[in-house]
């Protein structure tokens, strides 16, 4: 996206997505806005490698927001990025994956808008789509799966969670951020709207890192599969439908893929 001006800007912010995990899955122009910033406020999902992008002298500020943990105020970062970026500094907000999905980038480009600082945008790699693809699975495929929801398992309190009943009966892969914590609430209201047990699930966390791990099962032993494995846990996506059942981690990691015969791939997953 490109910078937004406004009338009486007073400094500048980039909003920079640092991806799911590995430093080379950043856009080359997330890396010449690392290359410049002297200030960088950092989400706790940033993995540090990509750190070695940023200036010797640049400052690093942890801001870290992970649910359940001590995390930093919003406000405050907010207030921190506009008192940065008034004193002349080039700040980066580093943000984990892509700073518009389930990133607060949106409030973050309103508060700094407000105060009047330039803000632009570095799209990055969400970890909803990166993360399936890790270990094979194409979140669409016109064969079985014509779209697909990136949707929140831990809605903010008192907000809004999505309409789970309206999703199941929607044919779209649903990829759950932060559904790990409380699985039931996304398994519970899918079986209830008829969604079949059987559904194929899968679950990759940390990807792109040398800590990722995976698994397979379905709707139904989803629960019972995280439970099992406390590697599974947060940070990890949770991707339900038939794509779910696609691809091992070799047929990932070797190019080029193997043309399925039509009309096969669909049944192969549900299988
Ligand atoms: N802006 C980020 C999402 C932030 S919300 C993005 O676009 O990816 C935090 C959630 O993202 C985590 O709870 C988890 O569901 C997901 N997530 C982030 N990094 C991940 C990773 N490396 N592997 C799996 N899931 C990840």
């Amino acid at each position: 996206m490109n910078a937004i001006p406004t009338a009486e800007a007073a400094g500048r912010v980039t909003l920079v997505g640092a991806g799911p995990g590995a430093a080379d899955l950043l856009t080359v122009r997330a890396v010449k806005a690392l290359r410049r910033a002297t200030v960088a406020l950092v989400d706790d999902l940033v993995d540090p490698s990509v750190l070695r992008y940023l200036r010797r002298s640049a400052r690093v500020l942890p801001v870290g927001k992970r649910g359940g943990c001590v995390s930093t105020p919003q406000a405050f970062i907010h207030r921190l990025m506009v008192a940065e970026a008034r004193r002349g500094e080039e700040v980066v907000r580093l943000k984990g994956g892509d700073p518009f999905v389930f990133g607060r980038g949106g409030e973050e480009v309103d508060a700094l808008r407000e105060a009047g600082i330039v803000v632009e945008v570095v799209s990055g790699l969400t970890a909803g789509i990166a993360g399936p693809a890790a270990m094979g699975i194409p979140v669409t495929d016109r064969r079985c799966a014509p779209g697909v929801a990136l949707v929140t398992g831990h809605a903010k309190p008192g907000g809004q969670g999505p309409d789970w009943a309206a999703l199941a009966r929607s044919g779209l892969t649903l990829v759950v951020y932060m559904g790990t914590e409380r699985v039931a609430d996304v398994v519970v209201p899918l079986l209830a709207a008829g969604l079949p047990a059987a559904t194929p699930a899968a679950v990759v966390s940390a990807a792109h890192t040398p800590r990722q791990r995976e698994a397979r099962c379905t709707l139904g032993t989803l629960e019972a599969t995280l439970q099992a494995d406390a590697g599974l846990g947060s940070p990890a996506v949770l991707v339900i439908g038939a794509v779910a059942a696609r691809g091992a981690q070799a047929e990932a990691l070797s190019a080029p893929w193997p043309a399925p015969a039509a009309g096969t791939a669909c049944s192969q997953a549900a299988g």
